[in-house]
């Protein structure tokens, strides 16, 4: 049984008019859950405590997000972060849902877990709102795991268009959440360097897999393959969360990937693989996808995937700056082109 949060809820994060992070993207989504489904475990969403928040934003930064409910206006976080009355509340529901999976998933009372919220999270900053991204839902669901529900280790895979970098920065020196990120690069946000391997204690547990535009589902499952899935197997994390963006998209009109839906398939097939080797369950949090068709697309096969029904076979694609993934990654992980 997999859970599922998907609530009309989540449109009322008004962006305004013509914003591609628009309340249309769950209006598409929830239509895939309004029939009843033996698989699916529909969870209502629950908004997150202020503590859990807290985890990993500053309580004045918190502060100012919820003060903008308190005016008719719009909003201008920075130059494409908008909110407006409801984007607070919203925001804490999205947090809330996500973190409500993972206690579910770590409980074993589903399987694998798929959050459809709005606003998106991995761009969030522990102080700043940005790439359309109030509060970080996938930071602060790993930080709640480690430090109140029992897990030790966690891996956060971002599989979205852009790089995550609220997210890398929030673990960046923590040998406890391993952060993996697949991004076009040079590309909004400009961080996500090969070379950002993490610091301190953190040192190897970042990393990155920038890629020029262009890259379609063999190149992807390659990374995925080839990189992803032997670092899971030494790694050992307790919990997987995905930043699920489908904004690598071939349709996609901001992405510069060439991904189908069934490349998001394949990929969640792998991390189900490495997850099922390790033993974690694995939690969805929904990030970027702005063509609305692609994404009700792509979600609905990775959900598929997350039931158990089998993934399109994908033949992994070497391209040159896979060797140079495993160039660096492999001095701390044991990688090898199989
Ligand atoms: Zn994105």
């Amino acid at each position: 049984m997999i859970g599922v949060v998907s609530d009309p809820r989540f449109m009322d994060h008004d962006t305004g008019g013509y914003h591609p992070e628009s309340p249309m993207r769950i209006q598409y989504l929830h239509t895939l859950f309004t029939r009843p489904d033996s698989g699916i475990m529909l969870t209502e969403p629950v908004c997150s405590t202020i503590e859990d928040i807290l985890l990993n934003h500053g309580r004045s930064y918190i502060d100012s997000i919820a003060r903008t409910a308190d005016s008719d206006a719009y909003t201008d976080l920075d130059p494409d972060t908008t909110c407006s009355r409801d984007s607070y509340i919203v925001s804490l529901l999205a947090a809330g849902s996500v973190v409500r999976l993972t206690e579910m998933a770590l409980d074993h009372r589903i399987s694998a877990g798929f959050a459809c919220v709005r606003p998106p999270g991995h761009h969030a900053r522990k102080d700043q709102a940005m790439g359309f991204c109030l509060f970080n839902n996938v930071a602060i669901a790993a930080h709640k795991a480690i430090h109140s529900l029992g897990a030790e280790k966690v891996a956060i895979v971002d599989f979205d268009v852009h790089h995550g970098n609220g997210t890398q920065e929030s673990f960046y020196s923590d040998s406890r959440v391993l952060y993996f990120s697949t991004h076009q690069y040079p590309f909004y946000p400009g961080t996500g360097a090969l070379s950002e391997t993490g610091a301190g204690q953190g040192a190897g547990y970042t990393l990155n897999c920038p890629m020029r535009g262009g890259k379609r589902d063999g190149h992807y499952l390659a990374v995925f393959r080839y990189i992803l899935q032997p670092v899971i197997e030494s790694f050992e994390p307790d919990l997987i969360l995905v930043s699920a963006g489908f904004d690598a998209h071939a349709m996609d009109p901001i992405g510069g990937m060439q991904l189908s839906s069934n490349g998001f398939a394949a990929i969640a097939a792998v991390i189900q693989e490495a997850a099922r080797d390790a033993g974690a369950p694995v939690v969805y949090s929904l990030e970027g996808g702005y063509n609305l068709a692609a994404l009700k697309d792509s979600a609905s096969r990775v959900i598929h995937v997350l039931k158990g029904e089998p993934a399109p076979d994908i033949e992994p694609l070497a391209f040159p700056e896979l060797e140079n993934f495993i160039r660096i990654h492999g001095s701390m992980w044991p990688l090898t082109l199989r």
